[in-house]
Formats: structure tokens, sequence, C-alpha cells
């Protein structure tokens, strides 16, 4: 910014230089055999090369700074706005103003500020330009100035406006054209190919996608000819002031027997100052509208946030009891509660299976448990303190989670399991330990370069594996945080019954000896756990142990039955199936 700063200063110190420069060039020539001799013709025009070669120089120089300037500041606002992101809960998540705000942000935040920061300096390399260049009108006639000023107002006020105009317009138009991203990268993602070839989605999507570019560009017709029209106004009115001015500086001088040196400089200069004053404006009207832009940046970096890292340390490897008091729950943009009223004791070393009907709040109860998300009212204690007294971050070191929708990690088998302790990275030997667990390291090892392997075959050397192998990685990713507390959602959804067998057979003692907590429609595993939490209604219904729900007549037992009158071997033998669990 320093090396900027000066390079700029002398640029603009050149200006009025040369035109001096060229004025006396002038002046030599038209009075070379009177005043003055071939050699002071010839000094004087070395001295304009001179300057034009500096000025080159420090055109260079000043292209290598503003590059290098740019890709610090691009590597600068990124980190800034991934530091942001990483903070966020996931409730910010939830609302679609956050999007809105990143897709600014993203296509323009990084572009605007650099575009500000060389609008500074085109200010401080015209100012200097207009200092010089209005020097030199003072001695002449200094109401020109005032003039001149007088008449780049109105183009100053129209720049302003159109920008807003145009920032309007952007700001209206960024929901739908985040909506025409996402289809366009939903047509290119290699899990989604195949469903759109068989469906043959495609040309509806295209023409989703072009309808509504088809609508902005007709709208963007109509705003460019109308700023073209005034532009082309501004334009020819700031030729004609030109030319009335000109015209005023050739009669007068002729007048006042000035001679040509001096009156192709005040030419210039008016021509400089001109050219000056509309740099100036454009560069205000600039700033104001990347300014703009930028506000996207500043609400992001102003949201207001709870640090995850202030509070308490808290380690749950010895806790004794987890509670939900009155626990009330809403997302934001809902208006009636996911769950209502819970209360649930949850014991270290225990195993629970919570089951409910899809959509009953299930996954909700566990993103709260885990820390994602703050009760709507109620509260979550460990061992009776209040887990708000604890810093985020540490409450939610202590869960591996296995979400549905977990993360396939487009990079080795490797870093998809370690990232569920980056830490413990060096723990080579827990990886593979973690693995025979999962029974991944079966296909693992089958893999080109087993661990090594790059996942997913949108990269070179990389290979695609099922989804019921991507679920194995990621229960193994859970298995390698190995952190006091597991949940898994629905861990068995992609396997298949061979593989869900030996996964539960593999997982048992785990979910013998410490605290686990799975949902699943599996009832299966009911047997396994030490206890069973029904969600109906959004609240909790049943609780106890396997036995004791299979003696009441309960909700527990209606789904039990239901699901075990499907899978009756007889049935099964007649539908021509085949179930592990019949
Ligand atoms: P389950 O896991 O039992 O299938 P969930 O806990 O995922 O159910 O969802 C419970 C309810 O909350 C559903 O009606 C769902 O539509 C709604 N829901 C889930 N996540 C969100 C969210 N982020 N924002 C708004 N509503 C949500």
């Amino acid at each position: 910014m320093t090396a900027i700063l000066i390079i700029t200063l002398l640029l603009g110190a050149i200006v009025p230089i040369n035109t001096i420069i060229w004025s006396r060039f002038l002046n030599t020539l038209a009075y070379i055999s009177k005043d003055y001799e071939l050699r002071d013709v010839i000094l004087w025009l070395a001295l304009n090369c001179g300057m034009w070669v500096i000025n080159g120089v420090l055109q260079k120089l000043n292209k290598f700074y503003k590059d290098m300037q740019c890709d610090y500041v691009n590597l600068y606002i990124t980190n800034m706005i991934l530091d942001r992101i990483d903070s966020l809960e996931v409730s910010h998540f939830d609302d679609p103003i956050l999007y809105d705000q990143l897709n600014k942000v993203n296509s323009e935040a990084l572009s605007r500020s650099i575009s500000i920061l060389n609008n500074l300096v085109s200010i401080l390399q015209n100012g200097v330009v207009l200092l010089g260049v209005i020097g030199i009108i003072i001695l002449y006639k200094p109401a020109i100035i005032g003039l001149l000023l007088l008449t780049f107002i109105p183009v100053l006020v129209i720049n302003i406006k159109i920008s807003s105009k145009l920032h309007n317009i952007y700001n209206s138009r960024l929901e739908n054209l985040r909506l025409v991203t996402a289809i366009k990268s939903l047509m290119i993602r290699y899990e989604n190919i195949k469903e759109l070839k068989i469906t043959r989605t495609g040309p509806e999507l295209i023409q989703r996608v072009s309808s509504t570019y088809n609508k902005y560009l007709t709208e963007d017709r109509g705003i460019r000819k109308r700023n073209t029209a005034i532009q082309a106004s501004g334009d020819s009115l700031e030729l004609l002031t030109k030319f009335c001015f000109t015209l005023y500086i050739i009669i007068d001088g002729i007048k006042r027997k000035l001679g040509v040196g001096l009156i192709v400089m005040y030419i210039n200069s008016i021509e400089n100052l001109m050219q000056a004053i509309g740099n100036m404006i454009v560069t205000f009207a600039n700033t104001y509208n990347d300014n703009l832009y930028m506000s996207a940046l500043f609400n992001l970096l102003d949201k207001e946030i709870t640090s995850s890292s202030s509070g308490n340390e808290v380690s749950l490897n010895d806790f004794r009891t987890i509670n939900l008091h009155h626990v009330y729950f809403k997302y934001p943009k809902l208006e009636s509660y996911v769950l209502e009223d819970i209360n649930l004791e949850l014991r270290a070393g225990q195993s629970y299976l919570v089951v409910g009907l899809n959509g009953s709040g299930k996954t909700t109860l566990i993103k709260m448990l885990s820390g994602l998300y703050e009760p709507s009212s109620g509260y979550i204690s460990v061992d009776g303190v209040d887990i708000k007294s604890y810093s985020k971050n540490s409450y939610r070191n202590n869960f591996s989670v296995v979400f549905q929708d977990f993360i396939h990690y487009p990079m080795s088998v490797e870093d998809n399991i370690k990232f569920g302790n980056y830490e413990d990275k060096a723990n080579t030997l827990r990886m593979y330990e973690a693995a025979q667990r999962t029974g991944a390291a079966e296909f693992i090892h089958k893999l080109p370069h087993s661990y090594q392997t790059q996942l997913q075959n949108e990269w070179s050397e990389g290979t695609e594996i099922s989804v019921g192998q991507w679920q194995k990685l990621a229960i193994t990713r859970a298995f390698f945080a190995d952190a006091p507390i597991t949940i898994m959602d629905e861990p068995t959804a992609s396997l298949d019954p061979v593989a869900e067998h030996e996964f539960y057979m593999g997982i048992e003692e785990m979910i013998r000896s410490r605290t686990c907590i799975l949902i699943s429609h599996r009832f299966t595993t009911a047997k396994l756990v030490d206890q069973i939490i029904v969600i109906d209604n959004h609240r909790i219904c049943e609780c106890g142990s396997f036995e004791e729900l299979m003696c009441k007549e309960g909700k527990f037992r209606e789904m039990f039955t239901l699901q075990a009158e499907k899978y009756n071997v007889g049935d099964v033998v007649n539908e021509g199936r085949l179930s592990v669990h019949g």
C-alpha cells in the first residue's frame, strides 16, 4: 500500500510537470530561430521523453504492487469470511438472509474491497493532478475552476442515483439468482446425474434457469438503454464545455499575445483538469457503489454471535446424568413447537434408542442434546449444572454424532475417518481398530490405495464408493472420535441386511459399555439397548426397557408388532423377499 501511494503521488505529479515541459518544447520549437537553438528543442523533447519513460516504469511498478495487494487482500478477506462462517451457530443457517449475504460477500465483497482501495489511491492521484493543474490555471483565470466544478455536480448526482438503483435491483434478484446457481450445481453433481437421466428432468431445469436469465436480460436491456442515453448526454455536455473553454482560451490568448506554448499549456491544463474532476467524480460514485455492496460483509461481521469458546470447560468422561427439564423447542421459521415438555434423564454408561414416526422430532432432540441448538424454553443440565455455563465447544467435544446427512469429504479414506478427531490424526492404529469394528476395513482394503484412496469420481485418481460404504466410513469416523457420548441417527439406513447384522454385532460391546444414543426404525436394536424413548406428537410418550414397553399396551408395542408382522418369515417367503431379522 505504501509503495502504491508513493508511486501514485509521483504519477500524479508527472502530469502537470509534463504539461509545462511540453509547453516549453513547443515554445522553443515555435521560436527556434529567434530566441532558441536546436539544442534547446532537443533538450525539452528529451526531457519530455524522459518523463514518459519514468511514467511507463512507474505504471508497471504500480501494476505489480496492485496485483500483489489484490492477492493479499483476497486471502485476508477470504480467511476473515471463513472464520466468521465457522463461528456461526447452526441456527444462523436456518435464515435465508444469511445465504443472500454469503452469496453477496462471495461474489462481490472481494472485488469491491480491492476496488475501494484502488479508488482511494485514484482519489489521491487525481488530487495531485488537480492541485498541479489548478496551480497553472489560477495564474491564468481562477473563475474557470469554479465554472468547471459547477458543470460536474449534476454528473455526480446522476452517477450516485444510477448506482443506488442498480444496487437495489441486484438485491432484489439475489435469492432468485441463488436458486438458479443451486439448480446449475445440482445438474453437475455426480450423485444427481443418474436420477436426472432417468427422470429426464434436465430440459425442465434448463428452462427454469433460462427463463430467469431471460427475464433479467429484458429488464437489463431497458436499464442499459436509459443509462447509455444519460451517459451519452453527459459526455456530449462535457465535450461541449471543453470546446467552449478551448475556444475562449484561443481567442483570449491571441488577443493577449500569449504565444503558442502558453495557449497549448492552458488548453492542456483545462483538459487535464476536466479529466481529473471527471475521474474524481467517477471514483467517488464508485466508492459509494462499492460501499453498498460491502455492506453484506459488514453485516456478516457484525452478526451477533455468542462465543462458542467462552464459559467453563467440561469433560463428560465422568458425568453421572444429563437431564432435560421441561424442554420446548421451536425452529425460528415454524409457528408450532417441534418438541414439547421434554423431561428426560440420560445416565452415564447406558444406551438408548429413540423411536418415533418421521418428523416427530428425534433428530431435533439429538441436535439440542449435543449443543447445536438451544431449547426455546426449559434447560439441559449435566449433573445438575445448566449446560449454558459451559463453553459450547467444550460441551460439543463430548459427542461424536453420525447424522443421517453426514459429510462426504472429497478427500482420502484416511482423512474421512480422521476428521472425527483430527487432533489425534497421528494415531493410525486406532483408525485401523475403528474400521475393523465397523466392518469398513473389509472394503477399504479392496480400494486401489487402501486408506490413501482419494474418494469421489470428480477428482483424478478418485474412486466412487457405494452409499452404504460411505455410511460405514461415517460410523468409523464417529468411532475414531472416541467421545464419551456417541449418537447415531439411522446408522444402518443404507446398509444391507448382512452389513447391518455385522454392524450391530460389532458395536454390541460399545453399546453396552458406554453412553450411546441410537435413532432407528429397525426395532432389532431395541433389545440391545437399556432404555427406549418413544416420541409421539412432539412429546415423549413412553420410556423404559424393551421388556417394560412390551408389557404395556402402548405406542412402542404397537409399532414393534407392526414391524414384526411385516417381517414375519411366512410373509417374507410369500412376498419373495429375504430378511435376516425374520
Ligand atoms: P425426525 O428426526 O423425527 O424425522 P426432525 O427432528 O428431523 O424429525 O424434524 C422434526 C420437524 O421439524 C419436522 O416437521 C421438520 O420439518 C422440522 N424441521 C427439521 N429441521 C428443521 C429446520 N432446520 N428448520 C425448520 N424446520 C425443521
